[in-house]
Parts: C-alpha cells; structure tokens; sequence
C-alpha cells in the first residue's frame, strides 16, 4: 500500500528501498538533492496535529537528513523554525524553507560553522532576535568521517569531528538556556555508535557517548527550571553524511542491511521522535534516549 501519512499502516520490513542502494560519492556535507534514492524527510507525508502551535524551534542541521525531518515536522506541527546549516548546504536549506513556509509557518535561516563558538551564539542571538524567544532547541547537525586505520586519522579531524558534534552542543545549549522559558525542550542527536562503536569510526563514536552523557548531566541540571532535555539515538540512516564520507564507498551499497529490519532508516521515521520529546505530551521525560536503530540492541 502506498505510503500517505506517517501513521499509514505498514510492514516496517518493506516500507523503504532495502539494500543495494545505488553506489553514491559526494564531497562533505553532500546534498540530499544529489542522492539516489532520494532520502524521504516526510515532505509527501507528515501531517501535523498542532502538537507545537506557535512555538519557536531552532533545528541545526536542518537542511537535510534526521534534522530536515525534525524541521518539516515542526513547521506542519505549527511552530516557527530557525534553520541553521552550513553555507555550500544553502540548496539544501531553501528547499526546507520552501516546505516550511508552505505549511504557513516562518522559517528564519542562519548559516554558519558550528564548529567556531561565534556561530553558536549568533545562531541563538539570530533566533531570538526573530522571533523572540527559544521553545525548542534541536542538536542534530554532526560530523562522521570514517577512516580505517588509527595512523591515519589526524588530530585536526579529531578534534574537527569533537567540536561539532560535542563542543558546538555546549556553545549553543549555553547561549539558548537564558532564552527557554519552563516548558521548553532540548533534544540531542546521539546514535547507536555510542554503543556499538565501529572500528573506523574511531573518532565519531566516543562524540556520540559523550552527547549522551551531556545530555543525561544537563537534563539534571535543568530539571529545576522546567526545561527538559532529552536525546535521540539513531541506527543507520539514509542521508548525505553517510554517503559524503560516514561510511566508506565499499559499505554504502550494504548500508542498513545489518539492523533485524534489514534496510537503512528514512529520516521520516524519526520525525515523530523529535515531535513527540519536544511538545508537553513527553512532560515527565527527561535525561532519555530515544532508540530508533531498525532493532540493533541498545542499553
Ligand atoms: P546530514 O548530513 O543530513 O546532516 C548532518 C548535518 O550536520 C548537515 O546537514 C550539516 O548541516 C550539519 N553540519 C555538519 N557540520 C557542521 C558544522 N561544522 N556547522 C554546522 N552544521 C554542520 O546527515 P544525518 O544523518 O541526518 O545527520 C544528522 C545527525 O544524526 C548527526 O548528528 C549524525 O551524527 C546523527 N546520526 C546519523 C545517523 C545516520 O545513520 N545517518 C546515525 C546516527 C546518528
Ligand atoms: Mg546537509
């Protein structure tokens, strides 16, 4: 049965292409545009319920893949998005403007190097700024660039890889909580490599550990001003971080073929996650993470 909304009834198994996937090589970041199949984002079939009337949500990395769905989502949801993203991503970006401001919301863009600790603050300052505050805020931007052999994995992309996944969390958490009034929500982007980690992702693993280990000291930290945060831990994923470099060209075709439901994740299927731990109706979680990992075990 053909897929209409993110609620249509189906066999998870044979929802989505299974592998091979086509063999595919971008530049980091990539492009979703450029992908083949193309990743669905739920751009055909999200439906929002009014989950987020008129809350205002700042997604990073939202020009493609898990945070582009996340942002789709918010804006049919009823909230106003601010899109933060790499400037070569700007392709990527307009068409998610175009998305939200087609579900009658405002989408507010900010490219910028979340790697530098400037871009995280004027990111914070650009969205409040706009539209006045900060209700959600959603990490999903990330660096994964496999390389097989420790001897050849240099410090600068060692520490390139920690200050966007790990650093640039602490720069913009630190500048939006001042801006988050209780009942606001925080949501991270951990992934199963946090337990799982692969031998060539050396460095892209311990990130994801440590994001949950944050994650889990700021919702304490947190809890008494109302804001809760929590953290979701995707499985493979079809995107462009896995095909500009996350996975090397030989595993691509595979990629996703390892989970018990046998083919990568579409970045639609975690659309709800992202939803469903930023609006009230998740008012007693706190310091979680969610798994959606196709059924590859996690803690
Ligand atoms: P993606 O390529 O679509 O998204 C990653 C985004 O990160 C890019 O679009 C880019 O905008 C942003 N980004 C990267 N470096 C940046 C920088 N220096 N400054 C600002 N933005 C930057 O791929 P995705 O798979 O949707 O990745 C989203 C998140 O999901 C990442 O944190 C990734 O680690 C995590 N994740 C992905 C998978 C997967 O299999 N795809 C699995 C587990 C976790
Ligand atoms: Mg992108």
């Amino acid at each position: 049965m053909t897929q209409t909304t993110q609620n249509t009834f189906r066999d998870p198994t044979t929802a989505y292409p299974q592998p091979e996937q086509p063999q595919q090589d971008q530049a980091a970041p990539g492009l979703a545009r450029e992908m083949g199949p193309k990743p669905d984002h739920g751009e055909d079939t999200y439906v929002g319920y009014g989950r987020l009337t008129d809350r205002v949500a700042v997604v990073t990395g939202a020009d493609s893949g898990i945070g582009r769905a996340a942002a789709i989502a918010y804006a049919r949801e009823g909230a106003d998005v601010v899109l933060s993203y790499l400037p070569s991503e700007e392709e990527d970006a307009q068409e998610v403007v175009r998305l939200v401001e087609a579900a009658g919301r405002r989408a507010v863009t900010v490219p910028g190097d979340l790697s530098q600790e400037a871009a995280n603050t004027e990111l914070v300052e650009r969205a409040v700024a706009e539209l006045g505050r900060i209700d959600v805020l959603t990490v999903v931007a990330g660096k994964q660039t496999a390389v097989d052999d420790i001897a050849d994995l240099t410090t600068e992309q060692f520490d390139e890889t920690f200050r966007t996944n790990v650093h640039a969390l602490f720069w913009v958490t630190k500048a939006a909580v001042p801006h988050m009034e209780p009942g606001s929500s925080i949501i991270t982007t951990s992934s199963v490599q946090a337990y799982q980690p692969s031998p060539n992702l050396l460095d892209y693993a311990p990130t994801k550990a440590a994001i949950n280990a944050y994650t889990k000291a700021l919702a304490g930290q947190l809890a008494p001003k109302g804001i809760r945060v929590n953290a979701v831990a995707p499985g493979p994923f079809w995107t462009p971080l896995q095909v500009s470099g996350g996975q090397p060209p030989e595993a691509r075709p595979e990629f996703g073929a390892q989970t018990p439901l046998a083919r990568a994740g579409q970045p639609a299927e975690l659309a709800a996650a992202y939803v469903h731990l930023a609006c009230p109706e998740s008012s007693y979680t706190t310091g979680s993470t969610y798994s959606s990992t196709g059924g590859m075990p996690t803690p």
